[in-house]
């Protein structure tokens, strides 16, 4: 049976008005920080986190020294990325 416990990273981003995904952070979303937990994730899996202009770095920084940060895009590129 699979764990059950509570995964931020696994947050989807489907909500209408985006938001940052820093804790208690309730800005709207500028950026898009895409990531991949090589231990957790095929190699051209890609999770993302949404930041705003304030947490950017700082959720940048969280997992660039994980060596988990791939890409980090302006939320408007990344939706244009995705071909919807
Ligand atoms: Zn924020």
């Amino acid at each position: 049976m699979a764990a059950r416990r509570r995964r931020v990273w696994d947050e989807d981003v489907t909500d209408e008005t985006p938001v940052c995904s820093a804790k208690g952070c309730r800005a709207a979303a500028v950026w898009v920080l895409a990531w991949n937990n090589p231990k957790l994730h095929t190699p051209e899996r890609r999770k993302t986190w949404l930041a705003c202009e304030e947490h950017r770095e700082h959720l940048s920084q969280f997992l660039g020294v994980r060596g988990f940060l791939k890409d980090v895009v302006t939320l408007d590129a990344w939706d244009a990325a995705q071909g919807s």
